[in-house]
């Protein structure tokens, strides 16, 4: 049976399952329009159970003789998947961008080549991994990274096609297979990666694309028994759900969850290096996770930076995201803008200081100002509370114990960007911030060796380098007797 397409930007896209190297429809299916303008882009194949344990199913069967290949022989395979997808950028950053109302230059130039190296990266790291032997006065310890089997792989909407190639890149080099269940609010490439992988060589059933809405594909597939791994990226409080399902099962499971990220501006940083980086939070419509939203600035230089600020967000453009001059594109959905003016709604009315936006913006639609709260104190709801949209914070401190108080003082742990002139300084209050990753005079560098996670209800485990392996394989140690073996030929 041909499979339903949607044309999307020119581009022809499957909106069924991706399953066992085919495609494969279902009775029920969803609607999905662009952010951009609300245009329709077709409906999507609707998974539940039967879909979920199909593609399951094919995971399992395929795995035996994907895990064989070993990682030498996966490379060749997953170097021409890498390559597929460059191959076909414009494509990917065009469909991202209608589906997620994400920026069409950022997509083609930043997240597109990153979703490549995602996947050769890691292919490469692979080959080493099981040349550790570790030496003991007994024994020699040789540890193995098993392939682990199945792996769900679940991704959310702000940069669903590179978020699920971080996820797909060191299951697959390890040598499990994988279902990934993207997101309903931008599903579409996904379905080409599926293409992608298939025209690589990637075998049938190692990579399959569960269609459908979360709490039906979603809860279907992660209560699977026959997973061995979910990794997921999202919200917190879906988090919670699906870590239910992985402790019913005894199931590992990676969690990269939400932040409430600090941002703090110390006096002698290159405050217009920083002041152009604050106002690069509100890219994407601030629908990022890692993004800086609470701007801790040093009180002397308090009124001098902020007109820096000031003048910089003036700079940024909010409309359609395919113009290149935009740095501020719309919010997802409108369940989403309900959300993000929820909030604003309520900070206003708390009595929060509005700097400045606070409501649409005139390009209509779901756009949405750029937005700064001072006045806030740390316990009020938009200190505390992630909106994933362009709403900012703005707070001052006296003394670097006060800022390091206010980086820690929310129950996020993702991130945290830091501007300081002194490097001693600099390092002393990086080390008491509680992050995954705090950079310091720069923001979003993020190199795919280095470990990626956040703490406390930002997420479980890290990736990145051999963190990835960790997760993603059964860690085995054969542990041999020195001096057991007779020597051939004794
Ligand atoms: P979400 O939690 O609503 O959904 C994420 C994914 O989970 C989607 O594919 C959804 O369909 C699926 N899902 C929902 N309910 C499910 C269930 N019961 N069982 C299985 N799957 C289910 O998140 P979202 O709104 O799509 O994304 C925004 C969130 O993601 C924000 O909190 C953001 O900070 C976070 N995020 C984190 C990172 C990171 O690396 N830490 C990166 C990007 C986004």
């Amino acid at each position: 049976m041909p499979s339903a397409t949607t044309m999307v930007a020119g581009v022809a896209v499957a909106t069924d399952h991706f399953i066992n190297g085919r495609r494969v429809p279902s009775a029920e299916r969803f609607e999905n329009a662009s952010p951009i303008d609300g245009s329709d882009l077709g409906s999507v194949a609707a998974g539940g159970k039967a879909e979920a344990d199909m593609a399951v199913a094919a995971a399992k069967s395929a795995f035996p003789a994907w895990a064989a290949l070993g990682p030498k022989g996966r490379l060749p395979i997953l170097k021409r998947f890498a390559d597929g997808i460059l191959a076909r950028a414009a494509d990917i950053a065009a469909v991202e961008t209608a589906d997620n109302g994400s920026l069409l230059a950022g997509n083609l130039h930043r997240m597109v080549p990153r979703a490549a190296q995602n996947i050769s990266f890691f292919a490469e790291w692979a080959l080493g991994l099981n040349d550790h032997a570790i030496d003991h006065a007994e024994v020699v310890n040789n540890v193995r990274y098993d392939p682990a089997g199945v792996a769900a792989l679940i991704t959310p909407w702000n940069a669903p096609f590179m978020l699920t190639t971080w996820k797909v890149g060191p299951a697959l080099a390890a040598g499990n297979t994988a279902v990934v269940k993207p997101p309903e609010w931008a599903p579409l490439s996904c379905s080409l990666m599926a293409d992608i992988a298939h025209e690589a060589g990637v075998p049938p059933g190692v990579l399959n694309v569960l269609q459908g809405i979360g709490e039906e594909a979603g809860d279907a597939l992660v209560n699977h028994p026959d997973l061995a791994r979910i990794s997921f990226t999202g919200s917190t409080d879906t988090a919670k759900i699906i870590g239910q399902a992985a402790a019913r099962s005894i199931t590992a499971m990676s969690s990269e969850l939400g932040g409430k990220s600090p941002f703090i501006v110390c006096a002698d940083a290159d405050l217009d290096a920083a002041a152009q980086t604050v106002a690069g939070q509100y890219i994407n419509a601030g629908q990022v996770c890692l993004a800086g939203t609470r701007i801790i600035v040093e009180a002397k230089i308090e009124s001098a930076f902020l007109e820096k600020v000031r003048a910089a967000v003036g700079q940024m453009t909010v409309g359609d995201p395919r113009d290149p001059a935009t740095r501020v594109g719309p919010l997802i959905h409108p369940d989403h803008f309900a959300r993000v003016a929820g909030f604003v709604d309520r900070a206003k009315a708390g009595g929060a200081q509005l700097l400045w936006g606070g409501g649409r913006a005139a390009a209509g639609g779901l756009y949405f100002q750029p937005t700064m709260f001072a006045g806030v104190s740390l316990s009020d709801e938009i200190s505390q509370k992630e909106v994933f949209g362009p709403v900012l914070t703005w707070q001052a401190f006296r003394d670097d114990a006060e800022a390091v108080a206010m980086a820690n003082g929310t129950e996020y742990g993702l991130a945290g960007t830091l501007f300081c002139g002194d490097e001693a300084r600099a390092m002393r209050i990086a080390e008491q911030v509680v992050a995954g990753t705090l950079w310091v005079n720069c923001f979003f560098v993020r190199d795919l060796s280095a470990p990626f996670g956040g703490s406390r209800i930002s997420g479980i485990g890290r990736e990145g380098g051999t963190h990835s392996f960790d997760f993603y394989c059964d860690i085995k140690n054969i542990a041999v007797r020195k001096g057991s073996f007779m020597a051939k030929g004794a």
